[in-house]
């Protein structure tokens, strides 16, 4: 296996290898976010190269959720490649369809070209990777047809946005009115009860102490159920943070005004008491505050940390 860990932009990368000689194929899980999908196919293609498979080896594309971070880069993948992409079964038919409703792409301002889906993995499912039985567990709280993918005889977890070194992923759909807060703490629960020496995130560096990550978690899923304006905040920012790490520079009414009519925002904002624009405009505030984003005198945000 091969671990690539990436930005905040583009999701962290895994190349498996399995079989031998002529039968000898790949397969990548995830696929980072389309602005860097250049990027993905150079760096799929030097793995590959490496172990002396051009990029017609990589045979299978596997996302454990479908945010625009994770699989922006699986048409060019596709492309370059003929490879099948495997989603969460429960997203497969509106992968085929392209139901803007059910993929957040355009709800979050974010872009997604769109990509060909031929089969789903489920809950309970497993498939070999790397030589390795992996089984997918379904991890709803971030999204709710999010998969973290669990090895069993290697103890190593797959835990895309459910698990990072520090926290995890913006509980999204607590802010369109559904549950998340339940469904991460279960997550974390089936996680902590799972055998695991290593996590591999979808974000940031590899875990190595576990509990302690599962503990900072923990702590701060019930500082969001403490605190009711803390995960919606934290959201907007996220958001308006992520459209600068994409565009780079923008002028700041445009970006305002286009997540100003984003749901998610909306029910934020809500949540906050505040109309779209106030909520973002005191995300952005915070954000200059902090650093992360920069103001031009003739009103261009731009972006200012790699990180956000
Ligand atoms: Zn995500």
């Amino acid at each position: 296996m091969r671990f690539v860990q990436r930005d905040w932009l583009s999701s962290n990368l895994f190349v498996f290898f399995d079989g031998e000689g002529d039968a000898r194929e790949a397969t990548v899980v995830d696929t980072g976010y389309h602005r860097h999908s250049a990027q993905t196919v150079a760096l799929v293609a030097h793995l590959l190269a490496r172990e002396g498979l051009g990029m017609d080896r990589l045979r299978r594309i596997v996302n454990t959720h479908l945010h625009s971070d994770h699989c922006g880069g699986n048409l060019a993948l596709h492309q370059a490649s003929g490879a099948r992409v495997t989603v969460p079964a429960s997203m497969l038919d509106s992968v085929r369809r392209w139901d803007n409703e059910r993929l957040t792409f355009q709800d979050f301002r974010q872009h997604c070209e769109r990509f060909p889906a031929h089969d789903g993995l489920a809950p309970g499912d497993s498939l070999v990777l790397g030589g390795l039985r992996w089984q997918a567990h379904g991890a709803p709280g971030h999204d709710p047809d999010s998969l973290v993918l669990h090895c069993p005889e290697a103890r190593l977890l797959i835990s895309a946005d459910a698990l990072w070194e520090n926290g995890f992923g913006v509980i999204f759909p607590e802010l369109t009115g559904a549950s998340g807060f339940a469904e991460q703490a279960a997550v974390l629960e089936l996680i902590a009860a799972l055998p695991v020496d290593l996590a591999l995130p979808g974000h940031g560096p590899i875990i190595t102490d576990v509990p302690a990550a599962l503990a900072r978690a923990r702590s701060r899923l019930k500082a969001f159920r403490d605190d009711a304006h803390r995960s919606p905040r934290n959201a907007v920012k996220v958001m308006l943070k992520f459209m600068l790490l994409d565009h780079g520079r923008l002028p700041m009414a445009q970006a305002l005004a286009e997540l100003a009519g984003s749901r998610t925002v909306g029910g934020a904002a809500a949540q906050l008491g505040l109309t779209p624009d106030e909520a973002l405009r005191r995300s952005l505030d915070e954000l200059l505050a902090q650093g992360q984003l920069g103001l031009e005198p003739d009103g261009t945000l731009i972006n200012l940390e790699p990180t956000g």
